[in-house]
């Protein structure tokens, strides 16, 4: 959470990797152009923006529902035109929900002015990000439904509450680039979405900060049930019921300030996890999953940290099926994680990953006899990705495994998991290994 983050990202915005389905890069303002970033066509249309501030970005999610081809650029600021410095996305072949045009979303947070799109020509829609100021940004793509996000870096304050869309502005203002000068009529209308409810529901920092803060993440949730178990156990249920233990628990030594992604069963987004991580200095980030398998006999408990490949097919499609795509669409993928954070990061994560595993291993032993390690693994997770703090997620055993999956049915294997887990977060905590620390 170092304040220097912007200056961290500039050293990365020529690691670009293209990917046949996730594509991420980095670009600052010296990156004039950015290439066209890949997508195979497709009928789709921009049905909503979204936005969420945190201390260190504001990430605006741009929502087209199937996967589009795209590209990124930045303009300066033109004083001439009453222009602030913009980071737009040309979207090709797509339309755009008629919702969104002519209503910009207002963000005014000190750090984005508004967001706006419009019709740029007959076959691109423009997104217009304009910035209070100039920043350095991310823009990588998600499948699943497709959406395009932008995390813009530097702090952003925070508003109460969702400001209602202002009037339409800017409208022919010179928002495209040199070549055409027909600028697009483009003033967006998005939903005011620009808190998400679950974010700003979040309880305000408190003003002491506890020692150790800690965002407890159960996966899935809602529509998405997770895996499910022979006899009907969802995934879902599993990983919430666990993360209210370790809540409970960590609550109880007085050492921690623990928020939860979601405490009821609701579906959250993948990457809306992450900036609710982001938001607020947290130190560890803890996303709860429960393993599944084809092989009925696979067991055990492992814990992950983020990597841009997996070591083999089974992780692989352990990851596909964490992010909710295809396994052939997760083959191709080149993350560029930023590796100022994940690589100092990663180190925490996977020190904090081995002894979460052990100790959850350990705590269940007690109870069940046996109970097995398969490790510290790494795999490209969605929901790691961009995770500023030491981040891991658990993979609680096999759900598709009769026994295990009778095992968690018992509450007294779920507490087990949920001592292991606060064992771990709490000796990491206690021996100041912690995600502030600077590298
Ligand atoms: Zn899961």
């Amino acid at each position: 959470m170092e304040g220097e983050a912007g200056e961290r990202v500039d050293l990365t915005l020529l690691r670009r990797h293209l990917g046949a389905f996730l594509l991420l890069f980095c670009a600052a303002w010296s990156l004039v152009a950015a290439p066209p970033v890949a997508a195979a066509p497709g009928i789709s249309r921009i049905s909503d923006i979204r936005a969420w501030t945190n201390e260190i970005y504001t990430r605006v999610a741009i929502y087209t529902g199937d996967e589009v081809s795209w590209e990124a650029n930045t303009l300066r600021a033109d004083p001439l035109h009453g222009l602030p410095p913009r980071i737009f996305i040309d979207i090709r072949g797509a339309g755009i929900h008629d919702g969104i045009l002519h209503k910009p979303v207002e963000i005014r947070n000190g750090l984005l002015r508004q967001v706006r799109a419009g019709r740029f020509d007959r076959g691109t829609v423009r997104v217009v990000i304009d910035l209070e100021r100039e920043s350095t940004y991310r823009v990588f793509a998600l499948p699943a439904p497709f959406r395009i996000i932008v995390d813009i870096d530097g702090e952003g304050e925070i508003p109460a509450l969702p400001v209602s869309p202002g009037p339409v502005a800017a409208g022919s203002s010179p928002e495209n680039p040199v070549p055409s000068p027909a600028a697009p009529t483009a003033s967006p209308a998005i939903p005011p979405s620009f808190e998400s409810p679950r974010v700003a529901a979040l309880p305000p920092s408190p003003a002491r900060k506890p020692r150790v803060s800690v965002m407890i993440d159960p996966g899935h949730g809602g529509k998405d049930p997770g895996a499910i178990g022979p006899t009907g156990l969802k995934e879902k249920d599993v990983v919430l019921d666990i993360a209210r233990r370790i809540r409970e628990k960590l609550l109880l030594s007085g050492e921690f300030d623990v928020r939860m992604t979601r405490d009821e069963d609701v579906f959250i987004p993948l990457e809306e996890r992450t900036a609710m991580a982001n938001k607020g200095s947290v130190d560890i980030f803890v996303s709860l999953h429960i393993n599944a398998s084809r092989n009925r006999r696979a067991e055990g408990f492992s814990t992950y940290v983020l990597s841009r490949g997996a070591s083999n097919r089974e992780d692989l499609e352990l990851a596909a099926r964490e992010n909710g795509v295809p396994v052939q669409k997760l083959q191709g993928v080149k993350f560029i994680i930023d590796d100022m954070f994940t690589g100092a990061r990663k180190n925490e994560s996977l020190r904090l990953a081995k002894t979460v595993n052990d100790a959850v291993v350990r705590h269940v032993s007690t109870r069940y006899p046996g109970a097995q390690s398969n490790g510290l693994k790494q795999a490209p997770f969605y929901v790691l990705v961009g995770a500023r703090m030491t981040a891991v997620l658990v993979e609680a055993s096999f759900i598709s495994n009769t026994r295990e999956e009778a095992r968690l049915r018992d509450p007294a294997c779920l507490d087990g998991i949920a001592d292991g887990v606060v064992e771990a977060v709490r000796y990491y905590g206690q021996n100041g290994i912690l995600a502030h620390t600077d590298y």
